[in-house]
């Protein structure tokens, strides 16, 4: 006997959609919510699983998540709409708009360009960047992809790209975490420090 009922093979299944999740673990949850799971909690899981892709689209000017046209920050007037820091994905975003402190708006590349996972400029959203860019209404573009060979290579075409426009393009500096020993550190942290040094 190696299969649950259907209902429960289903669910199995459905779980294992998702990113890291094997047959192993999606039967835990599988079980999980069928035998501890409360009635209430499936249908509100239910429900927000189904009203996601309803309710929520991403916003047409930065490609952030937004329940309305455009997105929170691109809505907001209070802050500087010429200053964009453009980020991977946007969990990225909500990473830095939780720090509370960034008042420009964004750009949500939707990845960053990889040759072993077949990403290329075609699969992200840099159309739209270079389009803003063109029509004058930029005037800083703060490249803040990770610090990884993919995001480096992202950083470096966008800058290529946007060259030849009236614009300034900068790259979030990458360095020591703070309370770090430089003995532990990788290579890559190590050069980036040095590279984003500044006059002390
Ligand atoms: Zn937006």
């Amino acid at each position: 006997m190696n299969k649950y009922p259907k209902s429960l093979e289903n669910l199995i299944e459905a779980f294992s959609y998702l990113p890291s999740v094997g047959r192993k673990t999606a039967e835990r949850y599988a079980l999980y919510t069928f035998m501890r799971m409360e009635d209430y909690q499936i249908t509100d899981f239910s429900n927000a699983l189904l009203s996601l892709k309803k309710d929520i689209h991403i916003c047409p000017s930065c490609g952030n998540i937004s329940e309305e046209d455009l997105c929170k920050v691109c809505q907001d007037n209070t802050r500087n709409h010429r200053l964009i820091l453009v980020v991977e994905s946007i969990k990225d975003l909500y990473t830095i708009e939780a720090l509370n402190s960034y008042k420009g708006i964004y750009h949500v590349l939707g990845g960053a360009i990889s040759f072993s996972k077949g990403i290329t400029t075609d699969n992200l959203n840099i159309e739209s960047l270079e389009e803003k860019v063109k029509n004058g209404l930029v005037d800083e573009i703060i490249l803040a992809t990770n610090a990884t060979i993919e995001g480096e290579t992202t950083s470096r075409y966008i800058r290529e790209l946007l060259k030849g426009y009236d614009v300034k393009i900068t790259r979030i500096a990458h360095g020591l975490p703070v309370g770090g020993d430089i003995s532990y550190l990788d290579e890559m942290t190590i050069l980036k420090a040095m590279e984003g040094r500044r006059e002390y």
